[in-house]
């Protein structure tokens, strides 16, 4: 095998516009256009350039994503802009035609209200509003979990991390009014 054949010399054309960037790169890199075309040819073998991501998918599902955290960030603020205002939590019913709409899966799905109504000392369902109410610790305990049942029963899922949080700081402080 000749010396040309080992060492081929590769020749390709350039339009005008990549040709004016690759002279303008060459010069930041401070290498002539040849041999910094090269050196990224040779990044490229070495697998020290990584192509760019072009999954349509994923460039969808991160956009859609940011969308609902977005969402999720207003929601917030407006809750903690309505309690600096009126001094009083919005009412659940309010709250239910604010929460973002975007939610993808029940997993993701963030329950950010507090199922406890502490003014009238009862629990209260965020997502059919039905309440939980109790005469005694009895009937107190017995409601705590009535209403894990109910939103597996009813609403096919598990406690949030903020209701559960909520009833197992809850201590029983007399009757529901
Ligand atoms: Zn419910």
């Amino acid at each position: 095998m000749g010396y040309n054949e080992r060492n081929p010399i590769f020749s390709f054309r350039l339009g005008e516009y990549r040709h004016g960037k690759l002279l303008r790169l060459s010069k930041l890199n401070k290498m002539p256009a040849n041999d910094f075309l090269r050196s990224i040819l040779d990044q490229y073998l070495a697998g020290d350039l990584i192509p760019k991501a072009k999954d349509d998918l994923a460039v969808e599902m991160t956009k859609l994503k940011l969308q609902k955290i977005k969402a999720e960030i207003e929601y917030l603020q407006l809750k903690n802009k309505y309690m600096e205002t009126f001094g009083a939590p919005m009412s659940t019913s309010a709250t239910r035609i604010l929460k973002p709409k975007i939610t993808t899966t029940q997993q993701t799905t963030q329950i950010t209200i507090s199922p406890f109504d502490a003014k009238n000392n009862i629990i209260q369902c965020c997502e059919c509003s039905q309440l939980f109410r109790w005469e005694n610790k009895d009937e107190f305990l017995q409601q705590k979990f009535e209403f894990e049942r109910h939103m597996t029963n009813n609403h096919n899922r598990a406690l949030s991390y903020l209701e559960k949080s909520v009833l197992d700081d809850l201590r029983f402080s007399g009757a529901s009014l």
